[in-house]
């Protein structure tokens, strides 16, 4: 008998939870955060949770017996399989048993580890005493009756995957986040190839963009930014996400292209140096003469910054107003009180690399964005390509992979998204959060 439960990630974007049971098996495909949830009860850093049994009261966290830290129950859970580094696929993974082992790709672990060591340790970011068990694309993982095989797909962030999950019953896709316009789509293909190939049972799939989709890709992304490298007088200003390689990368070539260098944050260049040990990713390294660490004026620096300050070429405000023209810098509102040194020339831009006003990994408050950017009279551009398949492209692997039942996760339109995809040989399950699904 094999059964699913979606704890999160159902009729919302992000915050996957999934329990898959088999025999008597039991593993979790994700243990995200869903922000939405945190978000109608918390504020932060002013009202910030301050323990798991608070999450639970909440509806925050699952009420599972046997799978927190804080509980003092035997496991109940065998083992949690993290498809990909995004706070809303392994952000919850903290509040786990230490005895439940951690399955995910050898990039998605230095992405968590690099993140948390630059961020505010809490009972949220605690880490430490995690049994992590890395694979790479097409390692095939037994956990008792049930066999997970992650293959490789292109994402927002390197080292993302699906997962093809063999139990007794059959075998359950899951397709994580994933798209068909990034640098890597032959990634994508294989892993749709390979789910046709299993005869799946049911398909779990993301279905982000269903209304305001677009038809680019991250190709096109790294043009328009090269043109407006190149066009713009004065500073160019850029946010985008810290673990966007494949933005970052476009970026890169677009100071390049523009003769210009690109200055990054602290944050950015430690997780881009903890990825210097995986030369496939073909990334800058942190030394290269076009890349910048941008240094905030403070007191004092935590030891991971300087580690960062010993390895790059260091900027600052005072030293960056005067290479307006030659740089671009990546910053975000937290660092904008800086502008008032750096003090943007005529002409200026900033680049918003990111969906707006709120994805995956950053939040951004626009009115007061605006307020800045009409202080210094900087002017805004929306440069950017979604992490997530379009929808006609998803309709297509759908109908590819034949499933014979299609349960849609990670969407908000799920309903929409029914009816969109009617009409094939597969069922479509609008699946409720909490409830357990039999295959
Ligand atoms: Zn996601
Ligand atoms: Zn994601």
């Amino acid at each position: 008998m094999t059964s699913v439960t979606f704890y999160g990630g159902v009729g919302e974007i992000g915050g996957n939870k999934i329990l898959v049971e088999d025999k008597g098996t039991r593993i979790f495909l994700d243990f995200g955060m869903s922000f939405k949830a945190e978000k109608t009860f918390y504020s932060p850093p002013f009202l910030s949770p301050k323990s798991g049994n608070a999450l639970i009261e909440l509806g925050i966290l699952p009420k599972v017996d046997g799978l927190y830290e804080f509980d003092d129950s035997k496991a109940s859970v065998d083992a949690v399989f993290i498809s990909h580094a995004h706070l809303d696929h392994y952000g919850h993974v903290s509040m786990l048993k230490r005895e439940i082992p951690i399955y995910c790709g050898e990039t998605t672990r230095t992405i968590i580890e690099a993140s948390a060591m630059t961020r505010q340790s809490n009972f949220e970011s605690d880490l430490e005493g995690i049994q992590w068990k890395t694979f790479r694309t097409g390692k095939k993982m037994n956990v008792d009756s049930i066999q997970v095989e992650p293959i490789h797909v292109d994402h927002s962030v390197p080292g993302a995957y699906g997962f093809l999950v063999h139990t007794s019953s059959g075998t359950i896709v899951y397709t994580g986040d994933f798209r068909m316009h990034g640098p890597r789509k032959d990634m994508s293909e294989e892993f749709v190839e390979k789910a046709a190939e299993t005869d799946p049972i049911a398909i779990l799939t993301e279905g982000t963009n269903l209304t305001g989709a677009e038809i680019s890709s991250e190709a096109e992304v790294s043009d328009k930014l090269s043109r407006l490298v190149k066009a713009t007088k004065g500073i160019v200003l850029a946010e985008f996400s810290k673990s966007d390689t494949d933005r970052l990368t476009s970026f890169y070539s677009a100071v390049k292209s523009g003769s210009r260098s690109l200055a990054i944050s602290m944050r950015q260049a430690y997780v881009l140096k903890a990825l210097e040990k995986d030369p496939k990713l073909k990334l800058p390294r942190l030394s290269d003469k076009n890349l910048l660490v941008f240094r905030r004026a403070k007191k004092k620096y935590y030891p991971w910054e300087k580690e960062v300050m010993n390895e790059a070429n260091v900027i600052d405000s005072v030293k960056l107003s005067k290479l307006q023209n030659e740089t671009v810098l990546v910053t975000s509102l937290a660092d904008f009180e800086e502008l008032i040194e750096i003090k943007p020339a005529s002409g200026s831009c900033y680049v918003l690399s990111a969906s707006e006003p709120f994805n995956e990994e950053m939040e951004i408050d626009f009115d007061k964005l605006m307020s800045w950017l009409a202080h210094y009279g900087i002017v805004q551009y929306h440069i950017h390509v979604s992490g997530h398949i379009m929808p006609l492209q998803l309709r297509e692997a759908l109908q590819k992979i034949e499933a014979k039942k299609i349960y849609p996760i990670h969407n908000e339109h799920p309903e929409l998204f029914a009816k969109f995809v009617s009409g094939m040989k597969s069922e479509v399950v609008v699946a409720e959060k909490g409830m357990n699904y039999k295959l």
